[in-house]
Parts: C-alpha cells; sequence; structure tokens
C-alpha cells in the first residue's frame, strides 16, 4: 500500500515535470520529500493513470529513502540545541496577509535579539478558506474549482512578485506552479470521485503554510538573515484521534526534529503551521485555527523560553471583543484559564496550544503585530501576581460563547440509583462519534443531558433511543428529548467557583436580561461555570454577564426626561464632567436616552453628549415614555439605571413609583411627586425605603442648596425638627430684597421680569403656590402629613388679576395696586422692619404657612440681596440659633447642580469611592 500511494505521490510530480522549470533541490525541498499521499486514492477513476510511469516513479521513492537512512545514520553526531535559547514566533494568517505584511514580520523577526528564532507561520489570510472551498467544489463537481484555484495561484504570484525578484523569485514560482498544478491534477481527481477523504483534503489545505513559509524566508533572508524554511511534515507526526483532533507524538518529532536540525542548522527556522505527518508519513493537519498548536508543539520541542503568538488583537479579551464593545485585555491568564477561555469558544487561541508549552512551563505570549506598543496578554503557571494594578486574582476571568449546539436531555426515574446508565449513555453518543461538550445531571439521578454540536444531535439522538428501546418501552426511561437551538456561554477564572457569591451575580445578570437557564455545569476544576442557554439569547447573555463582572460597578445608564432649561444645562454639565468622573472616580455615566415630550434620542452605548442637541434634531423618533424607559432600562449591560426628570410634568411623576419598582433609581428637581397626593407620597417613600432602589430630589426646594440632604441629616442622627422658615423663592427674594422704597412694587416686578427672575407669567411666582409645594415637601420630609391644601398660601396677585388673560395686561394693571403694597412696606419701615415673602414649617403645631410677614432689620432674612434663599432650620439642638443654609436658590445651572450631585450621590450609594 505504501508502495503504491508512492506512485500516486510521484505520478504527479510527473505529470508536472513536463511543464515546470527544474527546481534547485535542497533538504526541505518537496522534491526529496518522502511523503505518501492519503491512502485510498481512487486511481482507476483517474485520467492520469495512463500517463503512470510505475517504475521510473519507484526509482525516485527509493532516492527518498536512500536519503532517509543516511541521515539516520549521522543523526548521532548532531547535536539539537534546546532551551531558553530559542524563542518561538506564531504568526497568524492577518499577520501575512499582504506582501507589506510579510515585510513587516521579517522585520519583527530580524528585531527579535533572541540567540536563536524558530517562527511558525499560518498561510497568508483566507487562504486557507479558499483551499476548503476548493476541495468543497470540487467534490460537488463545481467545475468553478478551476478559476478558484487560478485565484489562489494569483494571490501568491502576485505577492511573490511584490516581494522577490531574481533567483528567489524564480525559484518560488517554480515551486508555486509546481504544487499547483499538483493540486490541480488532485483536484481533478476530487472532482471525478465526487468524494474526498480527509486526508486529501488536509493534504490540499495545507498549501496556504508551505507558500507563506517560503514567502516570508525569502524576505528574511533577502535581509542578509541566513534562515532556512521547515516543512513541518517532515518533523511533526501526529496520531489521528476518534474525535477530529490529532495527539503529536513527541518522541518521533524529536527523532525527526534532530534530523532535520542536523541537515538545516540554523539560527532562523520559518515553520509551516499547521501542517504535520501521521506516523505512516502521510500528509496532515491540526485542524482548523491549528497554527497556534504547532508553534507549542515546536515550544515544547526546543524547550524555549517563551512562544510569542502574533495576531490582530491586542491580547485575549474578557469576552470576543466582535461581541463585546466593552471587552478588555486580560494582562495575564493562567494555562487553565487560558485553555478554558479557548475551549468555549476565545478563537483567538487554540484550545489544545497549551498542553505542551504547559509541560515545561513555557509561557505564551499573545500579541497584536498591528499594535506593538501593547503588551498583549501572557499566559503562564501562576496567574496570580499584579500587573500594572490589574486584579489578576478577580474571580472571572473571561466569557466565551460556543453556538450551534444541541441540548439531549435522558430522563425517567427507572435511572436513579441503577449503576451503568451514564456509562450506557456516553458509550451510546461515543459510538456515534459525537463530541459531548458539557454534562449536566441533578443528583436525584432523574435525567442527564448534555451538549453536543447540532450536527451532531440527531445521530445521537438516534443512537439513544435504540440503545434504550427497552427501557423507554418499560416507561424506565421517559424520554430522550432533544432542545435544538442551543449555546454554550462559559465563564473562566481560577478563582472562580471557590470564591462565594461569583455564580449567584452571574445568574442574577442572567435573570436582570430576562435570559432563561436551559442547563448548568460548574466543573470541580473550578475554573469555569457553563449555562446553556437559547441560541439567540446568548449574544445578549454574554454582554448581560460581561458587564455585570467588568463594568464599574457605579455604571450607571441614564434618561432624561425634559431637555428643558435645567435638562439641558444638566446635560451639558454632565458632557463636561464625564471624563473626570470616569478617570478618577470610576463612575461612568452613560446617557442611554433623552426625551422631550415630542421627540426622544436612543442609544445603545451612550450619547455623545458634545452633540445630543443636533442629534436629537437628526436621530430624534417620536417620544413615547415607556419605550424610552424599557430601552434605558432594558439594555441589561450597565448594571444601574438612572432616570431623571427634568420637567414639571405630573403625569411623568406619577409613573415614579412603578419606576422604582423596576428597580429604576429615580433622581428629579420636579416637585409634582412629593407634593402631589400625600398617599401616593406615602406609598412612593415606603416603596423607596423597602427597597435599595433610590429616589432623590434634593433640588425640589431651594435647587443646589443641600436643604434635604441637611434636614435628612438632622432626623437621622437624631434631632427633632421644630420650625423651618425661610425664603424659597428666588423671585420673591428678589422683589422684596428690592421694595426698598425707591420704585413702586409694580416697577421692582417688571424689572425682575426683565432680568429673567420670574416665570413668563410672574403671577405664577407671585400666587405663591410653588412655595407651597416647597413647605409641603419639607413638611413631609419632617413627618407631617398633609396635604398641600393644609398649607394656607396668600397671593401676592390682586384678586381682580387673577383672571386676566395675559401676562402683559396683567403686568399693565398691577400698577393700579401699588399703592397697597407701598402702605405694607411704609408700616414695616416705620417699626423697623421689612416685608419678606417667606414659607414656614411648624412642626410643634402640625402646620405650614406661606405667607407675607414682617422681619426686623436685624433679622437674617433681612440681610438678603439678589435672589437669594434662605432657610433656618430651627430644632432641638439649633434651639437658640438656627441653622441657616444660604445661597441662590434659583437658575438652570444651579438646578442642575442640584440634580447632577443627586446622580453622585446615586453613584456613591452604589459603590463609588470618596
Ligand atoms: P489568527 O489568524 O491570527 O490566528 P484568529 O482569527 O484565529 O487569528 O484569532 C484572533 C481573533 O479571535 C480576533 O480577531 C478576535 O476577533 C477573536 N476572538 C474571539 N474571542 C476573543 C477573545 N476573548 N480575545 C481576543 N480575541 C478573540
Ligand atoms: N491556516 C489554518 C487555518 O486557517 C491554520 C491557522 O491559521 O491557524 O485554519
Ligand atoms: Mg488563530
Amino acid at each position: 500500500m505504501a508502495a503504491f500511494s508512492a506512485t500516486i505521490s510521484d505520478s504527479s510530480r510527473f505529470l508536472s515535470s513536463t511543464s515546470l522549470p527544474k527546481r534547485k533541490i535542497s533538504a526541505s525541498s518537496p522534491r526529496c520529500r518522502s511523503f505518501s499521499l492519503p491512502k485510498p486514492f481512487p486511481l482507476s477513476r483517474l485520467n492520469i493513470c495512463s500517463r503512470l510511469e510505475r517504475g521510473k516513479s519507484f526509482t525516485i521513492c527509493a532516492q527518498a529513502s536512500v536519503s532517509d537512512i543516511s541521515v539516520e545514520k549521522s543523526m548521532d553526531k548532531v547535536n539539537l540545541p534546546k532551551g531558553d535559547m530559542w524563542a518561538v514566533h506564531k504568526f497568524g494568517g492577518t499577520c501575512v496577509g499582504t506582501s507589506q505584511r510579510i515585510k513587516n514580520v521579517a522585520d519583527i523577526i530580524i528585531s527579535d535579539d533572541s540567540e536563536r528564532k524558530l517562527v511558525v507561520v499560518s498561510a497568508m489570510s483566507k487562504v486557507t478558506d479558499m483551499m476548503y472551498d476548493l476541495i468543497n467544489k470540487a467534490q460537488s463537481r463545481d467545475d468553478s474549482y478551476v478559476s478558484s484555484l487560478d485565484a489562489v495561484l494569483e494571490k501568491h504570484n502576485s505577492t511573490a512578485l511584490d516581494l522577490l525578484e531574481g533567483d528567489d523569485l524564480a525559484s518560488f514560482l517554480s515551486e508555486l506552479h509546481h504544487d499547483v498544478s499538483n493540486l490541480k491534477a488532485m483536484l481533478r481527481a476530487i472532482y471525478i470521485a465526487g468524494h474526498v477523504t480527509e486526508s486529501f483534503s488536509d493534504f490540499v489545505v495545507g498549501h496556504g503554510e508551505l507558500w507563506s513559509a517560503q514567502l516570508l524566508s525569502y524576505v528574511v533572508r533577502k535581509n542578509g538573515l541566513d534562515c532556512k524554511w521547515m516543512d513541518t511534515r517532515e518533523v511533526l507526526i501526529v496520531n489521528p484521534t476518534s474525535s477530529n483532533q490529532v495527539d503529536p507524538d513527541f518522541l518521533e518529532s524529536e527523532r525527526k526534529l534532530e534530523k532535520w536540525f542536523s541537515q538545516n542548522p540554523s539560527k532562523i527556522i520559518i515553520a509551516t503551521g499547521f501542517i504535520a505527518s501521521t506516523p505512516q508519513n502521510i500528509p496532515t493537519t491540526l485542524k482548523r485555527d491549528g497554527s497556534d498548536f504547532s508553534a507549542a508543539i515546536m515550544g515544547a520541542l526546543f524547550r524555549a523560553r517563551q512562544v510569542t503568538i502574533w495576531t490582530d488583537v491586542d491580547g485575549v479579551y474578557s469576552a470576543d471583543p466582535r461581541k463585546v464593545s466593552e471587552a478588555v485585555i486580560l494582562r495575564k491568564l493562567s494555562y487553565q484559564e487560558a485553555w478554558e477561555m479557548s475551549y468555549f469558544g476565545a478563537n483567538v487561541l487554540h484550545p489544545r496550544t497549551i498542553i505542551p508549552v504547559m509541560r515545561y512551563d513555557i509561557p505564551i505570549v499573545i500579541r497584536n503585530i498591528f499594535n506593538l506598543s501593547a503588551p498583549g496578554t501572557k499566559i503562564c503557571r501562576s496567574a496570580s501576581e499584579d500587573v500594572d494594578g490589574q486584579n489578576l486574582d478577580s474571580p472571572v476571568k473571561g466569557f466565551a460563547t460556543i453556538d450551534n449546539l444541541a441540548l439531549v436531555n435522558v430522563e425517567g426515574t427507572g435511572m436513579a440509583g441503577v449503576p451503568g446508565t451514564a456509562s450506557a449513555i456516553f458509550g451510546a453518543v461515543k459510538d456515534v462519534g459525537a463530541n459531548v461538550i458539557m454534562i449536566s445531571q441533578a443528583s436525584s439521578e432523574h435525567s442527564v443531558c448534555f451538549a453536543v454540536p447540532e450536527k451532531e444531535v440527531k445521530a445521537v439522538a438516534e443512537a439513544l433511543q435504540s440503545r434504550f428501546r427497552q427501557a423507554l418501552d418499560a416507561g424506565r426511561l421517559s424520554q430522550v428529548a432533544v432542545i435544538p437551538n442551543c449555546s454554550i456561554l462559559a465563564a473562566v477564572g481560577q478563582k472562580m467557583a471557590s470564591t462565594p457569591g461569583v455564580s449567584a451575580t452571574l445568574f442574577n445578570a442572567l435573570a436582570k436580561a430576562n435570559i432563561n437557564i436551559r442547563a448548568i455545569a460548574q466543573g470541580c476544576s473550578e475554573y469555569n461555570i457553563t449555562v446553556v442557554l437559547k441560541r439567540e439569547d446568548c449574544i445578549r447573555a454574554l454582554r448581560a454577564v460581561h458587564s455585570r463582572f467588568y463594568l464599574s460597578r457605579t455604571t450607571i445608564a441614564i434618561g432624561i426626561i425634559g431637555p428643558g432649561l435645567i435638562g439641558a444645562t444638566l446635560l451639558d454639565q454632565l458632557r463636561d464632567q464625564a471624563a473626570v468622573l470616569k478617570e478618577e472616580f470610576n463612575i461612568d455615566l452613560r446617557v442611554m436616552g433623552i426625551t422631550g415630550s415630542r421627540t426622544m434620542l436612543l442609544s445603545e452605548v451612550g450619547i455623545d453628549l458634545s452633540r445630543w442637541r443636533e442629534l436629537l434634531k437628526q436621530k430624534g423618533q417620536v417620544a413615547d415614555l415607556e419605550k424610552f424607559t424599557q430601552h434605558v432600562h432594558g439594555n441589561h449591560f450597565i448594571p444601574n439605571t438612572a432616570l431623571v426628570d427634568c420637567t414639571a410634568d405630573s403625569n411623568v411623576a406619577s409613573c415614579y413609583h412603578d419606576w422604582l419598582r423596576k428597580g429604576i433609581n429615580v433622581i428629579t428637581p420636579n416637585k409634582k411627586a412629593n407634593s402631589g397626593p400625600l398617599d401616593k407620597y406615602l406609598k412612593l417613600r415606603a416603596l423607596q425605603r423597602q427597597s435599595y432602589t433610590h429616589y432623590f430630589y434634593e433640588a425640589t426646594v431651594g435647587a443646589g442648596l443641600p436643604i434635604i440632604s441637611t434636614l435628612r441629616g438632622l432626623l437621622e442622627t437624631g434631632d427633632r425638627i421644630l420650625r423651618i422658615e425661610g425664603i424659597f423663592s428666588g423671585t420673591l427674594s428678589y422683589i422684596f430684597n428690592n421694595f426698598t422704597g425707591t420704585r413702586t412694587f409694580s416697577e421692582v416686578v417688571a424689572e425682575a421680569k426683565e432680568a429673567g427672575y420670574t416665570e413668563p407669567d410672574p403671577r405664577d411666582d407671585l400666587s405663591g403656590t410653588d412655595v407651597g409645594r416647597k413647605v409641603i415637601i419639607l413638611a413631609r420630609e419632617s413627618g407631617l402629613k398633609l396635604e398641600l391644601s393644609d398649607i394656607p398660601v396668600q397671593t401676592l396677585v390682586p384678586e381682580p388679576l387673577r383672571a386676566t388673560e395675559s401676562a402683559e395686561d396683567f403686568m399693565k394693571q398691577l400698577p393700579q395696586f401699588d399703592t397697597d403694597m407701598a402702605k405694607e412696606r411704609q408700616d414695616a419701615e416705620e417699626s423697623g422692619e421689612v416685608l419678606r415673602y417667606v414659607g414656614v414649617v411648624d412642626a410643634i403645631n402640625q402646620k405650614g404657612v406661606v405667607e407675607l410677614r414682617r422681619y426686623s432689620k436685624s433679622h437674617p432674612f433681612a440681610q438678603l440681596s439678589g435672589s437669594d434663599n434662605i432657610i433656618a432650620f430651627t430644632t432641638t439642638r439649633y434651639k437658640d440659633q438656627p441653622l441657616i443654609v444660604r445661597g441662590p436658590g434659583a437658575g438652570a445651572q444651579v438646578t442642575a447642580g442640584g440634580v447632577f450631585s443627586d446622580i453622585l450621590r446615586l453613584a456613591s450609594y452604589l459603590g463609588a469611592p470618596s
């Protein structure tokens, strides 16, 4: 059989030898390779048979064998240098994707000052896919394989033309054309057969690596460095296993490596990734993405100092960066963690890469060829020490997912306590050659459930049905159920399972994202918790758990309702402060939505606050508060939500209860909720106290002045409020501070209106209802159970003007009433007093009032200027001298500032550093 296959191998050589120039024969030239072609090659169906020259082929084969023997004889003298002097580099497909990139790779090799270097290369990017495509086309008898092969040839041809010249170019192209013409013959055979064997396929697909390694070695040599390229099929010997994997034969590979090295002693070796040979010398591969594995095996054979895997990302991320934009680079991983990550779908590393290097404690470093400044991820034995402040001991390192799985559930009361059931189940699964990815069995032994690749589940289910036919018929087993369309989400971290609370957080994050878990497994290795989910939930689940573990605990998704004067000012303040908060305090505030009454703007990742106005105009959609809430709270990736109500709307205020119940924190300067019906207010506060959801409303009274918080501080520390008295309206403060007798009352009101201190209609201020609301808020906060209607409010709008249509008419008519107000002021003045419009909470008598009062000129209220607010708290502790808070208590900047500090208060309640 061996001779037979050798014949085929040489037959294709014979075919091409007529059309191609003669090539130099070197130790690693294909001419001297003694590979057997994959076994049953359907000779009889090949039209090339008639052209076989058996005798000649045998001669060539015999030559190859002779050279093998002579090498073996001289082998004793060869001493393969091993150890730290070797650095192994592996360059992935994208690293060698273009001629320019191949040059860059050569530069990296040259600049590494290690004494000896072994470089493993993948095929140029996409080439392996193209090669598989050729096979698929040929096997399905699609003629276009011919033009596809031309494309492969052209890709390498043009890359070579870019990189090489003279003899180098000629010899590479001759090699390339030779290979391609062989491939053409083989693909033709596959086309005729309509079938391909695995070993044939492996032989074809491995060519990408043969070409890229040769190209790179020419380029390195062109740079003046001596280097040899290695066809790893001459060195790496692997045994195929039943599970579409191969196991390296280290002893045999080492022997072959010594032999190879004795013929090619070199300090720089450029080796093909991915390909190897079976013990029978048949070309094979390490399976998809196997070049990482090649590099690790080489690292182990040479006992190298380090294996560096160059790719197109900065290292191993905490989750697939294509799926989770927030993923972070992991600076260090243990071998086990890296293995688990790669096994569960992080394709940045082939899962089998770890084992060979682990044996000799060789670290692997994953680096980005496109970003040399990034230090990459180091994979080594102990990952607990700190790298640049990154907490390497954090229990969860990363998350990965595998799609296209199905769950199989074998269930029945007859399984409990029956020895051998599991063995029978998995025996049946093994018989169909399916790969079991995870297993979960409840301790009641009522069911065993496991995940297999979707494409294998039909065969598995049939095998189980037939294996357990009798038990099913007898009712000992109730069913063998298949749940299709599943995915696995794995959380990986060495300390994870031994740290209490981690799985709780994980499951909680999934629950919050409303994701149903179908099965759970946690290996005793404690490196991994695996959950099976519906495939459609998988990315959402991945993001939800990732953000739960990786976003700062104080990342808050914010929805701003009412981008009017206060809301807009708040958004601008957030814009200006966000970076500092994030960098210095680890507080990450993301405005996920802004809604007015007509339009709303939603974002998945956070609105760019430097452009929110234009975005709202350009990308705004029809406002819908329910949809808005759902969006801000429903993204599930950000651990906390806060809705900030900057309206004065009672409809919005009526939603707070529902929001708090849903776990949405509420922050507002809107007075409507706290001054609305008492029963609703009490319910809201009760809910707030029962839950860990927060409701802050500092800016409802005195804008940014610390009034509510001062009051709370007093009450919480056991002080008792006797009386709160204050000037709570900036407008009325301004009016009475300036009504000193030099101008009439109406002139002062007009002046205040002009300066923008009043509402558009000054009656809204003069009526005192706003002050009444503030009084009721403070009264309720102090524990009084009062309704707004319980507070008598003295209005300063003269009775006859209350119904006046417009603000202009009101202002025109107001001077008619100046004399009344002048008289009142005059009376006060005569007794050494001033007029002040105040609100009072009388806690002793459980009352409140809003009215114009007279204060002695020495009273703090008489000393006020501008539009300041002043609030005096008389308490059992502050009895003789009240505690006074004074300062600007109106205006967009200070009000928005008050709301902003509530947001930061929320962040600190959630755990932000102080
Ligand atoms: P190469 O061809 O260099 O071997 P691969 O495509 O095999 O590159 O692997 C790198 C890719 O792996 C990255 O581009 C990235 O998209 C993907 N990937 C998936 N999961 C992760 C992860 N957790 N960390 C980093 N990359 C990941
Ligand atoms: N070229 C092979 C593949 O694409 C091996 C590798 O790149 O790791 O699968
Ligand atoms: Mg790879």
